[in-house]
C-alpha cells in the first residue's frame, strides 16, 4: 500500500474507533450538560442546546471599550459611553466575553466553588474576546486580579489565574507579581460604588522584585461589577510605572448602575 492511501486509512480506523468509544462512553456515562446538568445528545457536545443558546446570548452584542458596559459603537463619544464618560477610570480599556447572566452566571459561580474543568468552556470565550480586543498585540504581561492568601487558601486556586493560565498570547507572560495585601469584604452585585471603591482603597500592592515598570499589562479577572477592584490594581500598577493598564473580564455585570 503506498503511503497515501496507508495513511488514509489509517486515519480511518482511528475515527471509526473515536466514534465508536464514544458511542460507547455516552452508553455507559449518558452525556450531561456541563451548566445544568441537563441530558445532552450529541457525544462531542459540553453544554446542552438550551444553555449555548443563553451563552450565545450572553456574549452577543457590542459594548463600551472603556467600561464594557452594553453600548452600540454609535453612542461612543471619544471611545466612552454615557454611563461612563464622567467616571475616573484608571485602565485604560476592557474587553469581555459577555454579560454576567445566565448560563454565563452559572458556569462563572460554579466555576469559583470547585467546578475548574469548566475553565475549558471559559476560557475559550475569554481568549476569543482579548483576540477581538484592540490592545490584543501590545499586552507583554497577564496578571490575574490577586486574592489574599487566606482566600486563595480556603479556595484551594485563585480563579482569574486559571483563565490567565489557558489563555493564548502569542509573547504575553503571567505575573503574580500583584498581591492583595488586605482582606477585602465579599459584597453583593448591588453594593454601591463607592462602597466598592471604599472596600477595595489601598487592597493591592507590588512585590518589590516586580517588573511593571514600562510594561503594558492585562489583568484578568472574572467579574466586573462597577470595576472598583479593576480600577485600584490599575491604580497600583501605574504607582509601580507600568505603561499602560488594560482589562479582561469573563462577565460584566451591573448593567444599569454607575
Ligand atoms: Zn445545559
Ligand atoms: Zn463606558
Amino acid at each position: 500500500m503506498e503511503a497515501s492511501k496507508l495513511h488514509n486509512a489509517v486515519q480511518r480506523a482511528k475515527r471509526v474507533t473515536t466514534l465508536a468509544w464514544q458511542g460507547l462512553n455516552h452508553l455507559l456515562w449518558p452525556a450531561v450538560c456541563a451548566n445544568c446538568s441537563g441530558r445532552i445528545t450529541e457525544a462531542s457536545e459540553d453544554l446542552c442546546t438550551r444553555c449555548w443558546d443563553q451563552l450565545l446570548t450572553c456574549t452577543a452584542g457590542d459594548y463600551c471599550p472603556r467600561c464594557g458596559r452594553d453600548a452600540s459603537k454609535y453612542g461612543l463619544v471619544a471611545g466612552a459611553c454615557a454611563a461612563c464618560r464622567e467616571q475616573e477610570i484608571h485602565f485604560d480599556g476592557i474587553a469581555r466575553a459577555g454579560v454576567y447572566s445566565e448560563a454565563l452566571q452559572q458556569m462563572i459561580l460554579a466555576f469559583k466553588h470547585d467546578r475548574t474543568e469548566l475553565a475549558y468552556v471559559l476560557t475559550p470565550l475569554a481568549d476569543a474576546a482579548l483576540q477581538g480586543s484592540n490592545f490584543y498585540s501590545d499586552i507583554d504581561l497577564l496578571v490575574p486580579v490577586p486574592l489574599h492568601w487566606t482566600r486563595r487558601l480556603l479556595r484551594g486556586y485563585n480563579q482569574s489565574h486559571l483563565i490567565a493560565k489557558r489563555l493564548k498570547h502569542p509573547r504575553a507572560r503571567i505575573s503574580t507579581d500583584l498581591v492583595r495585601i488586605r482582606r477585602t469584604r465579599a459584597q453583593p452585585v448591588a453594593a454601591t460604588a463607592p462602597a466598592r471603591a471604599r472596600n477595595v482603597a489601598g487592597a493591592f500592592a507590588v512585590r518589590e522584585d516586580h517588573r511593571f515598570a514600562g510594561k503594558t499589562i492585562c489583568l484578568v479577572d472574572d467579574i466586573k461589577t462597577t470595576g472598583a477592584t479593576l480600577n485600584e490594581c490599575a491604580r497600583t500598577l501605574k504607582a509601580a510605572g507600568a505603561n499602560k493598564v488594560y482589562a479582561l473580564v469573563l462577565a460584566v455585570a451591573g448593567q444599569k448602575t454607575l
